[in-house]
């Protein structure tokens, strides 16, 4: 399902990628960081984003609730059209 998720996360648009990614909650550096080395996944029923945080290396996750339907919607149809103009 990593994959799967990993699709879905990618599907958004990268400036909603990166203003999701560069506002996480790290408890090693009490403020919002950038997520880096993250990988997305499935945990019962939204998505996750574990990485590590930028500034000190602290495992840090960020849940993506809310705009998991419409992006689950979004990739199917693009799945039935059998084509994609990235790569
Ligand atoms: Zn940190």
């Amino acid at each position: 399902m990593a994959k799967e998720a990993l699709k879905i996360w990618m599907a958004l648009p990268t400036t909603d990628r990166s203003k999701i990614l560069s506002n996480v909650w790290c408890s090693d550096c009490r403020g919002g960081v950038t997520m880096c080395d993250y990988s997305a996944e499935f945990d019962g029923g939204v998505m996750v984003l574990r990485g590590f945080c930028a500034t000190c290396g602290h495992k840090v996750a960020r849940v993506l609730e809310g705009c998991i339907e419409p992006l689950k919607k979004m990739t199917y149809s693009s799945k039935r059209k059998g084509r994609k103009s990235s790569r």
